[in-house]
């Protein structure tokens, strides 16, 4: 049974929404360091788990998940060794749930 390739990164910098609005934590206000989760092989709208440095997550809707696996796939686009180390990442970037 394989597993998708589901990864929580740590985003450099401010994120934008769709709405070209900047997404911050809903908890505790934090804008910087948001963690994304991807996966490569959810291509609906539904919205994108995010994390915050503080340990808050929620789901983004202004982030859909087709985004995350556009960035995802461009990561790999440039990184491909990262497809090998996609189990490791996973645990350090702290698993799939939100
Ligand atoms: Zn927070």
């Amino acid at each position: 049974m394989s597993t998708p390739p589901v990864l929580r990164w740590p985003m450099p910098g401010r994120v934008l929404g769709i709405d070209g609005q900047l997404i911050a934590c809903p908890t505790c206000g934090a804008g910087e360091a948001l963690a994304l989760g991807m996966d490569l092989d959810d291509h609906t709208d539904a919205p994108s788990y995010m994390s915050c440095q503080a340990g808050h997550s929620w789901a983004e809707e202004r982030l859909p998940r087709r985004l995350g696996a556009e960035l995802l796939a461009t990561i790999l686009d440039i990184e491909p060794g990262l497809l090998g180390s996609l189990d490791e990442l996973r645990d350090v970037h702290g698993g799939t749930d939100a």
